[in-house]
């Protein structure tokens, strides 16, 4: 590492988490959350700003205190440009921008499905990886050819994590979901068939989540969780394997807060073996959303030359994962 490597302050914080970290290439110096929980249904954009808003000053004045501690000097204020909850970005582009005019070092906009895949790699070893990512807003199989993260398949509907969570809701679970359906899932007897539905390279979830709901009616919950885990698990492999074999890659890496579901995990790792690749999951810190990944972005980005001007630090709300050169690898 060179004699002065790069420190730098990342802010996430585009739907449920706001996190703000400090990172440098040897790895995360210090990372501080606060986590909305929504009282009743799933998250509200506005509210999940307002909780942002609300808790901006004691999470980066956490860090901050603490880099002024430690004697730091801070190059660069990564923050999640997009894609996410308009109001949440919003929120979090206003922190940074006030950050970076008041330290007078640059602003690096983040893109937060290659931070999720960034960090992924840096903290689970994988090189060139197929990659499975998988959250509460997003699914998508990628793989990095020609200076782009490529979609190769993704959901047509809504995300995996929100399907699971939307059910979970629907059963009297509260949010987040996704844990609580793997839990139950232990206990289940028997798998209940429901709609699988892969189109080409792309999936849906939507019916499958309200299939589930139906099917909760009538069967144990813990059968229904089971079975919902498994028949949304084998679509993203199935899509996983081919994206493989289409890109060439002897690499799969699964990302995102749903990677913290231990049956995915094991359902790909299978997959590899039996393909003889070989499967790369970050420590579950890493997994849901986190203020180091967007860190540990601009980082990449800052060394690679690339930074945002204040002019073009508006937010992203539907910013795509392929738009982004990538010029760091
Ligand atoms: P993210 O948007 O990447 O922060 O991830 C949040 C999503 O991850 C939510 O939909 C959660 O329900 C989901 N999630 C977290 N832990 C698990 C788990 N163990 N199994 C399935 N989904 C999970
Ligand atoms: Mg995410």
């Amino acid at each position: 590492m060179s004699e002065n490597p790069l420190i730098i302050f990342g802010l996430e914080g585009t739907a449920w988490n706001l996190s703000a970290a400090l990172v440098n290439e040897e790895g995360v110096i210090y990372e501080k959350s606060a986590t909305y929980t929504p009282a009743i249904g799933g998250i509200h954009p506005r509210e999940a700003a307002q909780h942002h808003a609300e808790y901006m000053a004691k999470v980066v004045g956490d860090v901050l205190a603490r880099s002024r501690e430690d004697g730091l000097k801070l190059d660069a204020i990564a923050f999640s440009q997009g894609p996410g909850l308009g109001p949440c970005l919003r929120t979090v582009a206003t922190a940074a921008r006030a950050l970076s005019l008041h330290l007078g070092v640059p602003l690096v906009g983040v893109n937060h499905c290659v931070a999720h895949i960034e960090v992924g790699k840096w903290q689970s070893g994988a090189r060139d990886p197929a990659v499975i990512y998988v959250s509460g807003a997003n699914t998508q199989i990628l793989a990095l050819r020609r200076g782009h993260y490529r979609i190769f398949g993704e959901t047509l509907d809504i995300s995996v994590g929100n399907a699971i969570d939307k059910f979970a809701r629907s059963v009297g679970l509260t949010h987040p979901g996704g844990p609580k359906v793997e839990e139950l899932a232990h206990s289940a007897k028997e798998y209940i068939p429901l709609p699988y539905t892969v189109k080409g390279m792309d999936l849906s979830f939507s019916g499958l989540s309200t299939a589930a709901t139906q099917a909760a009616k009538k069967h144990d919950l813990t059968d229904v969780c089971y079975s919902l885990q498994e028949t949304a698990f084998a679509m993203l492999v199935e899509v996983t394997e081919r994206a493989m074999a289409h890109a060439e890659k002897k690499e799969v890496m699964l990302v995102g807060g749903v990677g913290a579901n231990a049956r995915l995990g094991e359902m790909l790792n299978t997959m590899c073996l039996e393909r003889g690749a070989k499967f790369f999951l970050p420590p579950r810190s890493f997994m849901g959303d986190n203020g180091s990944m967007i860190a540990y972005l601009g980082l990449l980005m800052l060394k690679s030359g690339a930074s945002t001007p204040l002019g073009e630090s508006k937010v992203r709300p539907g910013y795509r994962t392929d738009d982004v050169r990538v010029t760091w690898a």
